[in-house]
């Protein structure tokens, strides 16, 4: 069973919006074993229209239109289709009534091209719109299925994820399901190695997926129902956890810095941070998940080797000899800074993030990195060969995993 996506609106021709709904239509299709093999986009223009859709109608089983199902002159969707399924359009006297109760209700000025949305291709079934004013569509018509959805985000949402997927799983009569793994601390050729013979099997599929910083494993099977699907895919994450340890993310999680909270808050141990380099990235990132405060004190920027000095009490004589990304004051960086706020762990950062050698003369990308714990200080380098912002975005993930290393080390009576 094959579909294509038909995205409507000349604001997206314009570029500006980007069509994310065509996306979410793209993955929901495939997460019902249906093969999307086409997506058109094209202008509020009647005639224009109703010829993307006969074209896409002569190839594809299921057509999926997005937007233009309003009230508005250029809302030209719902007509569209009654032409090309060569239908007529009838007014549906629920919605007609909900239409005129709503208006009458919020004191809205009424104007008759409002019951436009009251209609419907005589062969369609509505969708109801919890959240809006025009229902979508399912048309059924010569073996030949439209489904139309409205354009604002809080509207198709629901009915693309609610009835739709419900619809076209049932339609295709399986699901496809997915479950993503999210790896830190290991690069893309690790990761495959270690999981060849597992990325070879039939099913499920698992395929990784580079991300800045961490590997996504989609581990993927097909089955008549969700339910069976992840009876399929529980052995192969099992296997894939044994195999790559704490470097693969609890599957509950959305984030590295969410997997570190818990990890935290499990173990009662409290972190803060004095950042050069990474100018306050890492606190933002440390502070990012409810219930941060439970876990992050909070911490300095210490841009400058004067705030370096004054706020976190490094000598002028240690930055004068060592430098100020140096392995020793980042180890100062990182114990000052436990102490002044009393917290478990002390994170520091500096480096060099670009674009020129910085006046101590480190190359550009080299990061310091230093935290400070109940077993002492430690200090990590990396060098990395990217543009500024990158370095930066690395360099707080870097001390993220290794923080969540250290936590997890960790025990709370040493
Ligand atoms: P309305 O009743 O608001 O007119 P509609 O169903 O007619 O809804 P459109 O007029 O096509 O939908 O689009 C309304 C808004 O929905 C757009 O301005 C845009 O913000 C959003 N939108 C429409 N299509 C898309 C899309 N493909 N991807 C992302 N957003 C979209
Ligand atoms: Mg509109």
């Amino acid at each position: 069973m094959n579909a294509e996506i038909v995205s409507v609106g000349t604001e997206l021709l314009l570029g500006q919006i980007v069509d994310t709904h065509a996306a979410t239509m793209g993955q929901i299709l495939a997460q019902t074993g249906i093969v999307c093999q086409r997506r058109s986009t094209v202008g509020d223009n009647f005639d224009r229209i109703c010829s993307v859709l006969t074209e896409a109608l002569s190839r594809a089983d299921i057509v999926v239109t997005i937007g233009g199902l309003g009230p508005t002159m250029d809302d030209l969707t719902r007509d569209a289709i009654a032409k090309t399924l060569g239908d007529d359009l009838e007014r549906i006297p629920e919605i007609e009534a909900e239409l005129r109760d709503l208006f009458t209700s919020r004191k809205l000025r009424w104007t008759e091209s409002i019951l436009r949305q009251a209609d419907k291709p005589t062969c369609a079934r509505i969708i109801p719109n919890a959240n809006g004013t025009a229902p979508g569509l399912i048309c059924q018509k010569n073996g030949k299925t439209i489904i139309a959805l409205p354009g604002p985000k809080g509207e198709f949402d629901p009915m693309a994820f609610g009835a739709v997927k419900d619809f076209l799983a049932h339609l295709s009569g399986e699901v496809i399901h997915s479950v993503v793994l999210r790896v830190v601390n290991m690069g893309e050729s690790h990761v495959e190695d270690l999981l060849r013979p597992l990325m070879e099997a039939e099913t499920p599929t698992v395929a990784p997926y580079a991300h800045p910083g961490e590997v996504h494993l989609r581990v993927t099977a097909r089955a008549s129902t969700q339910a069976e699907a992840e009876k399929v895919i529980a052995p192969t994450v099992e296997e894939i956890r044994k195999l790559l340890g704490q470097n693969v993310l609890p599957v509950e999680t959305t984030s590295l810095e969410q997997a570190l909270q818990i990890l935290l808050s499990t173990k009662h141990a409290t972190v803060s941070v004095a950042e050069s380099m990474t100018g306050g990235e890492l606190a933002a990132r440390l502070s990012a998940t409810a219930g941060s405060s439970q876990t992050f004190a909070g911490g300095l920027v210490v841009y400058s080797q004067a705030a370096k000095h004054k706020l976190a009490g490094i000598t002028p004589a240690l930055l004068a000899s060592k430098g100020a990304v140096s392995d020793e004051v980042t180890a100062e960086l990182a114990t000052k800074v436990r102490d002044l706020l009393g917290t478990t762990f002390g994170v520091a950062i500096a480096g060099n993030a670009g674009p020129t050698v910085d006046t101590g003369g480190q190359p550009v990308g080299v990061v310091y990195m230093a935290i400070a714990g109940p077993n002492g200080v430690a200090v990590k380098h990396q060098q990395y060969r990217a543009q500024r912002a990158d370095v930066r975005r690395r360099a707080t993930q870097f001390a993220l995993t290794w923080l969540r290393d250290e936590v997890a080390n960790y025990s709370p009576e040493s």
